[in-house]
């Protein structure tokens, strides 16, 4: 039913881009050419992660469009913005068995009404054809927002904050979010999953900003 009302929206309202706001497409060639390859320093990779991959540096158009989905609602722009982090997971060796976006809390997903992360990985499942797991990785913590918090209140904030309850996981999993800050809250992720069986755990995310609080 949501997807009927979306369509029908679509149809009266026309697509605007969610970098720069210029009408005709969901997210224009011009902001796509803007987006900067992640290449800043190498992201320490905690025990419980394999490896961490990051598409784009957060800023400018792509920092504006992800504003536009996960505040603004414009759930649309997942679809260009999963496929450019579909197109950076084929550059990175990973074998993986399946996808699990980083869940929300029931809470702020009823506030919300979607998971942002859920919208991208979706779109990454589609056009890389692996698996999609959610449910299973549940967020049991109503935790506070992490951009609130330095790097070891964000710690303290997601421990024991993710389970995993169901059959036992794949071996291999990559974990996807929006934007990647401390990678405190993949991090409490993945633990979950090692706990359950995952041998190993992979953080894929779109943006990270350059500028890190090293507090
Ligand atoms: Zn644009």
């Amino acid at each position: 039913m949501h997807r009927l009302i979306e369509q029908f929206l679509a149809l009266l309202l026309p697509d605007r881009c969610a970098g720069c706001g210029r009408a005709g497409t969901l997210l224009c060639d011009r902001c796509r050419a803007s987006f900067v390859a992640y290449t800043g320093e190498p992201i320490r990779v905690a025990d419980d992660l394999t490896d961490v991959g990051v598409a784009f540096v957060f800023e400018g158009p792509l920092r504006h469009a992800l504003h536009q989905l996960k505040y603004r609602r414009v759930r649309r722009v997942a679809r260009p913005l999963g496929a450019l982090l579909a197109t950076h997971l084929r550059t990175l060796p990973w074998p993986l068995d399946a996808l699990a976006p980083i869940p929300l809390h029931r809470q702020r997903l009823a506030e919300r009404g979607f998971n942002q992360a859920e919208l991208l990985a979706r779109e990454v499942a589609a056009i890389s054809g692996l698996p999609l797991i959610v449910g299973p990785l549940m967020r049991v913590k109503a935790t506070r927002q992490q951009a609130l918090l330095d790097t070891p209140g964000r710690i303290e904030n997601v421990a024991n904050a993710f389970i995993w309850n169901g059959t036992p996981p794949p071996a291999r999993i990559a974990l996807v979010d929006d934007v990647l800050t401390t990678g405190a809250t993949v991090n409490a992720c993945a633990r979950a999953l090692r706990i359950a069986g995952t041998r190993e755990v992979y953080a894929l995310a779109l943006a990270r900003s350059h500028r890190q609080h090293s507090r």
